[in-house]
């Protein structure tokens, strides 16, 4: 089973004309392995390296981003030591290395036997979300921006202005909710989910669904 410990909790405020946003990080210790996902932006390498000392943490198995935004990945290259893998939306990599896994065919990946990722793309074009069972008994999903925090569950211009793809974010949060018990957002913080959770997403899915119709 796993520790999940945030390290921080993710925001975006728009304030002054500008967005201010960071992620939310999180560290995730199985029997096997120990996981740093979304890495922060650049600047903030000296505030995690105190954070995991504060809880312990000496070594990193695998560096994930849920995507490519500078948010999420501005610290990857200080865990390269001994490192298993990097894993940055779709791509996985180690060195020069890199390992084609066929996550557009929606094919997970299994980190261990508490661990695994499922491609959750719509904020981007290769969004992942870290799967993990807790030590307490439940399921928690780590899922970057595929949501921006709980209020966008029911507020959805908070996601979809960000979205790339929002019929497909629709399906996957819809997808990810109806597998978990509780999810970490991109930028905010940890949530339970609930029945009118799931109900808001069916809805959104819904409604793309009845406008295919119109198309066709
Ligand atoms: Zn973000």
């Amino acid at each position: 089973m796993c520790e999940v410990t945030v390290l921080k909790n993710g925001y975006a405020i728009l304030k002054d004309g500008w967005m201010h946003a960071n992620c939310t990080c999180t560290v995730v210790r199985s029997p096997e392995n120990t996981v740093i996902f979304d890495t922060m932006t650049p600047w903030d390498g000296p505030f995690i390296q105190s954070k995991l000392k504060e809880i312990g943490v000496t070594h990193i198995d695998y560096v994930i981003s849920s995507h490519g935004h500078s948010d999420h990945t501005g610290n990857n290259n200080l865990f390269i030591e001994n490192v298993k893998q990097h894993i940055v939306g779709f791509c996985i990599s180690n060195k020069d290395q890199y390992y084609a896994h066929p996550f557009e065919h929606d094919e997970e990946y299994k980190l261990d036997e508490w661990m695994k990722i499922v491609p959750t793309p719509g904020h981007t074009s290769e969004d992942i979300t870290l799967v993990v069972k807790t030590k307490a008994g439940g399921t928690t999903a780590i899922a970057g921006d595929l949501f921006e925090c709980e209020d966008d569950l029911t507020d959805s211009t908070l996601w979809i202005a960000n979205s790339f793809n929002p019929e497909k974010q629709a399906s996957n949060r819809l997808k990810i909710l109806s597998m978990v018990d509780s999810i970490i957002p991109g930028h905010g913080a940890q949530f339970n989910v609930l029945p009118e959770h799931i109900e808001a997403a069916q809805t959104i899915v819904d409604k793309y669904g009845l406008e295919q119709n119109k198309v066709n």
